[in-house]
C-alpha cells in the first residue's frame, strides 16, 4: 500500500487538500510549475461568507471587500437582490493562495514551487504515492490516466481598475446572450477604490478580450468608469462540466478543483466545491492509507453532497444560455412581481439553490 500523497497543483483546491493530508499524519508533497505560487490573480474572489467559514481557511487578512447583494441586468431589467446581513467577502486572490500556503506547509506538507510535472514524472511519482489532480482546468492528471477530458469551458477577461467606487455593497451582473454568449459580465467592487470588470463568453463563441472591449463601451460601464486608471487585465477559463470520473479505474488517482470541473455552472465560482471536494478527498485518501479504504468512496461522497447543487446550477445556466437579454428581463419582471426579489434577499444561497429551494417549500408549508 503506497503511503504518501503527491498532490500536483498548488492552488487553493490543491493547498487545502494537503493541509489536511498532512494534519492527518500522511506524508504530502505538492507540486506545481510556478515559480511565483498563486501568481498572477486571473480570477476574481468572490466568496460565499458561509462557504468560506466550512473550509476552515484563515482567510480574514485576504479579504478586500464584504458584499451585501446583486443587481442583475437583462434589457432594461434590473433586480435588486440585497441581503440585510453580509453575503460574501471579496478577497484578494494571491493572499489566499498565501495564506493556503502558509496553513499547508504548518501542517506538514512540503510544497514545491517551480515543479512542472510532465508525463515521465507523473509516472515517476504514481509508483510511490497516491495522486490527487489538482492541476486546474486543462488537467495533465486527468490526461495522463484517461479520466475523460472536459470538453466546456467559460473563457474569461477581467481587469481591474482604480476609480472611485459608487456602490461598495453590491455586485452588477449583466445578462445578455449578443454580449456574454452562454454566461454573463459583471462589475465588482473588490475595494472602494478598486472596481473590476470582467466578463465569460462559451468557449466557441470567440474571444473574450474583444467581448470585454465590447462590454467596457456600454453605457452604463462607460459611466461606472469615468476617471478611471486601468490596473492589470488577464484572460482565463472556466470549466463547465464535471470531469467524467473523479477517481481513475485503478483507484490510485484522484482529481480535485477544476481539475474535476468543481464548479458552479451558474457563476463559475470554484473556491467552495473545489475546496469542500479537496477535503473530502484528503480524509478518503487518509482512510485508504490507514486502512484499505476505496479511494472511490470520495466520488460517491461528492456526488451526494454536491451533486444536486450543481445540477440546479447547470439547470439555471442552461436557462439562461438558451434566452435573450429581453426575454430574460421579461422573466425578472414576473418573478418580482411575484414577490421573488423579496424571497431572494431573504432566503438566496449562493452556492446551494438546494437550500433555498428547501427553505421555498416549507415557508410554503408554514402558510
Ligand atoms: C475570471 C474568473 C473569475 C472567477 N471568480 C471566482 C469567484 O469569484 N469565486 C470563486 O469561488 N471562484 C471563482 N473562479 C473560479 C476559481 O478561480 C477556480 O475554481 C479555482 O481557482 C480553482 O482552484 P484549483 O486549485 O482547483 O485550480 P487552479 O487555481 O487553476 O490551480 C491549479 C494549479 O496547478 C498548477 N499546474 C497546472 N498544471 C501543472 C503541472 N503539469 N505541473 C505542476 N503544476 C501544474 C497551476 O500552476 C496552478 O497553480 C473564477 C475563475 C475565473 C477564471
Amino acid at each position: 500500500m503506497k503511503d504518501s500523497v503527491a498532490v500536483i497543483g498548488a492552488g487553493t483546491s490543491g493547498l487545502i487538500a494537503a493541509k489536511d493530508l498532512a494534519g492527518y499524519g500522511i506524508r504530502t508533497n505538492v507540486y506545481d510549475q510556478k515559480t511565483k505560487l498563486g501568481y498572477p490573480a486571473k480570477a476574481s474572489g468572490i466568496i460565499s461568507i458561509n462557504g468560506l467559514k466550512s473550509l476552515g481557511i484563515g482567510y480574514e487578512k485576504a479579504v478586500t471587500n464584504t458584499l451585501y447583494g446583486a443587481n442583475i441586468h437583462a434589457g432594461e431589467a434590473v433586480m435588486r437582490i440585497m441581503a440585510k446581513g453580509a453575503q460574501a467577502h471579496v478577497l484578494d486572490r494571491v493572499r489566499l493562495n498565501e495564506i493556503c500556503q502558509d496553513e499547508a506547509a504548518r501542517a506538514g506538507a512540503s510544497v514545491l514551487a517551480g515543479s512542472r510535472i510532465d508525463a515521465k514524472k507523473l509516472e515517476e511519482l504514481h509508483s510511490e504515492s497516491v495522486i490527487v489532480g489538482a492541476d486546474g482546468p486543462v488537467s495533465e492528471v486527468a490526461r495522463f490516466f484517461s479520466m475523460g477530458a472536459i470538453k466546456k469551458y467559460t473563457l474569461t477577461y477581467k481587469a481591474e481598475f482604480n476609480v472611485d467606487v459608487e456602490d461598495e455593497k453590491t455586485v452588477d451582473l449583466f445578462f445578455d446572450n449578443s454580449l456574454a454568449p452562454k454566461f454573463f459580465a459583471w462589475t465588482c467592487p473588490n475595494a472602494k477604490d478598486i472596481l473590476e470588470v470582467g466578463i465569460g463568453i462559451g468557449a466557441q463563441h470567440g474571444n473574450s478580450k474583444a467581448a470585454f472591449d465590447r462590454f467596457v463601451k456600454k453605457d452604463e460601464i462607460v459611466r461606472m468608469l469615468q476617471g478611471a486608471r486601468l490596473m492589470e487585465g488577464y484572460a482565463s477559463m472556466i470549466p463547465m462540466q464535471t470531469a467524467r470520473s473523479v477517481v481513475d479505474e485503478k483507484n490510485e488517482v484522484l482529481l480535485v478543483g477544476d481539475a474535476a470541473g468543481q464548479v458552479k455552472p451558474t457563476t463559475g465560482g470554484g473556491i467552495v466545491f473545489g475546496g469542500s471536494a479537496a477535503k473530502l478527498a484528503a480524509s478518503v485518501v487518509a482512510e485508504h492509507i490507514r486502512g484499505g479504504k476505496r479511494l472511490d468512496t470520495y466520488e460517491r461522497l461528492f456526488k451526494k453532497g454536491f451533486g444536486t447543487d450543481i445540477a440546479l446550477h447547470g439547470l439555471v445556466n442552461r436557462l439562461y444560455s438558451s434566452l435573450d437579454a429581453k426575454k430574460i428581463g421579461m422573466l425578472m419582471n414576473i418573478s418580482k412581481t411575484l414577490g421573488f426579489e423579496g424571497f431572494f434577499s431573504e432566503y438566496g444561497d449562493m452556492d446551494r439553490p438546494s437550500l433555498m429551494l428547501k427553505r421555498f417549500f416549507l415557508r410554503g408549508m408554514a402558510r
